[in-house]
C-alpha cells in the first residue's frame, strides 16, 4: 500500500524531478541483488552462519565458527565497488561482448579512466582461475610469443636521451629470445574450447610443457602440434598420443590433412591482433587478464553457437546470469587482482629480469606492503 502511494507520487512528478529520481535509484541498485544469499562462510567455509540484519540493501551474516561478519560481496571482486550506477553500466558493456575503449567508457559512465581500468582488471581477475580440461578429443596445441612489455611503468632507467635507443632495441628483437613471453594455446576440436596460458620467458623447455599439461588437464587426448623438441620430448615421455608437422608448411602434416593446428593458430593470430592492434600493446603484467578475456569471449560465442544449433529445443543460455554467477562464486579473483603487481615482479624475477620499473598505480604498491612482499621489491639502481 505504502509502495503504491509512493509510485503514484513518483509518476506525478515533473520530468526534471524524475531525472533526479532515476539517477538516485540507479546509484543504489545492484544487478546482483538476487544473489545476496550466502550458504557458507567465505572465510572458513563453515555452514554454521546466521543472518544479521540488512546493510546497504544486502543481507549481512555472521559466522558462528570464525565470528567474522560478511555479505555475499565480502570475498568477491565486488568488494569495494561503490559507484553502482556506473558499475552496472560497465558490466552491461562487458556482457555485450564488446571491447569498448576505456576513453569511450569514461565519457559514457563519467568516472575516471583509472577507475574503469581497475574495474576491468578486477572483473577479469575473476576469470583467471577458470581452467579448461580436455577429455577424449583431438587437441591442437601452439604457442605465441610477445616481447616483454613494461608499458605504463616509470623509473626504469629510460630517459628521454635513451628512449630512442630503447625503441630501437625493441624493434631489433625478432622471434624467440630471452626477452619474449610465451603463451601456450590449446584448442579442443570436440568441445570447441580454447585456452590461452602465459608460460615462462625465453626458449620453451620441456618443463614448461610439463607444467602446463597436468594429468588433470588432458585425459585420453591426441595432441596435434609442430615438431618443437620440447613438445615431442614431453609427449613421448608421458606416452601421450601426438602427431606433428612442420610449422613452416602451413601448420599441416604432409601425410594427413587432418593433422594440423590451423584452428588454434588462427585464434592466436586474432589474439595478437587484439593485443597489438586494438589495445596497442599490453604490459606483461596484465597479460593473464587479457588472455582470459579473449578466452571468455571465445567460450561465450561457442556456447551461443551450440545453443543456436539446438533446433527444436528451448535456448537456455543467459550470458548475464552466467557471468554474475561466476563473479559471485569466484573466491580467488580479489586476491589475484590485489597481487597483480607482486605476481608480475615475481614473474620477471623468476625469468631472470631484475629491473621492474615502478608501478604508477599506488593502490598496488600499498597492498604489496600489506601482503609482506618487501623481499621482492626491485633494486634501486636501474
Ligand atoms: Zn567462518
Amino acid at each position: 500500500m505504502r509502495f503504491e502511494k509512493l509510485r503514484e507520487q513518483v509518476l506525478l512528478s515533473t520530468p526534471s524531478e524524475k531525472e533526479v529520481l532515476i539517477n538516485d535509484l540507479r546509484d543504489s541498485f545492484s544487478v546482483f541483488y538476487k544473489h545476496d544469499n550466502v550458504s557458507a562462510c567465505p572465510y572458513c567455509t563453515s555452514k554454521h552462519i546466521v543472518k544479521n540484519g540488512i546493510r546497504k540493501e544486502f543481507h549481512r551474516y555472521i559466522c558462528r565458527d570464525c565470528k567474522k561478519s560478511f555479505t555475499f560481496r565480502s570475498k568477491s571482486s565486488l568488494r569495494g565497488i561503490h559507484k553502482l550506477n556506473a558499475w552496472n553500466l560497465f558490466l552491461e558493456d562487458f556482457m555485450s561482448l564488446n571491447i569498448t575503449p576505456i576513453r569511450i567508457l569514461k565519457q559514457r559512465l563519467s568516472v575516471s579512466e583509472q577507475t574503469i581500468f581497475n574495474w576491468r582488471h578486477k572483473l577479469l581477475a575473476t576469470l583467471i582461475s577458470m581452467e579448461v580440461k580436455y577429455k577424449g578429443e583431438k587437441v591442437e596445441f601452439d604457442e605465441l610469443i610477445f616481447l616483454v612489455s613494461r608499458k605504463g611503468r616509470q623509473q626504469m632507467g629510460i630517459n628521454r636521451k635513451n628512449k630512442h635507443q630503447y625503441k630501437q632495441w625493441r624493434k631489433s628483437q625478432r622471434g624467440e629470445s630471452d626477452h619474449t613471453v610465451k603463451v601456450f594455446a590449446a584448442y579442443g576440436r570436440t568441445s570447441g574450447l580454447l585456452e590461452l596460458h602465459k608460460s615462462g620467458m625465453g626458449r620453451t623447455r620441456k618443463t614448461d610443457v610439463e607444467e602446463y599439461f597436468t594429468k588433470d588437464k588432458i585425459q585420453d587426448v591426441t595432441v596435434y602440434c609442430d615438431k618443437h623438441p620440447a613438445y615431442r620430448g614431453f609427449f613421448k615421455d608421458m606416452k601421450i598420443p601426438h602427431e606433428t608437422f612442420l610449422s613452416t608448411l602451413q601448420h599441416v602434416s604432409r601425410d594427413n590433412a587432418d593433422v594440423h593446428n590451423q584452428t588454434v593458430n588462427s585464434y592466436c593470430k586474432n589474439f595478437k591482433e587484439f593485443v597489438n592492434g586494438h589495445l596497442k600493446g599490453v604490459s606483461t603484467k596484465y597479460m593473464d587478464s587479457y588472455l582470459k578475456w579473449f578466452q571468455y569471449l571465445q567460450a561465450t560465442k561457442t556456447e551461443l553457437n551450440k545453443q543456436l544449433d539446438k533446433v527444436d529445443q528451448k535456448i537456455s543460455f543467459d550470458i548475464k546470469e552466467n557471468l554474475r554467477k561466476q563473479i559471485i562464486q569466484d573466491q580467488n579473483g580479489l586476491d589475484i587482482y590485489r597481487r597483480t603487481e607482486f605476481n608480475f615482479t615475481a614473474y620477471l624475477r623468476r625469468n631472470g629480469r631484475t629491473n621492474y620499473g615502478v608501478c604508477k598505480n599506488h593502490y598496488y604498491n600499498t597492498t604489496m606492503a600489506d601482503i609482506g612482499t618487501q623481499i621482492f621489491l626491485p633494486p634501486s639502481e636501474s
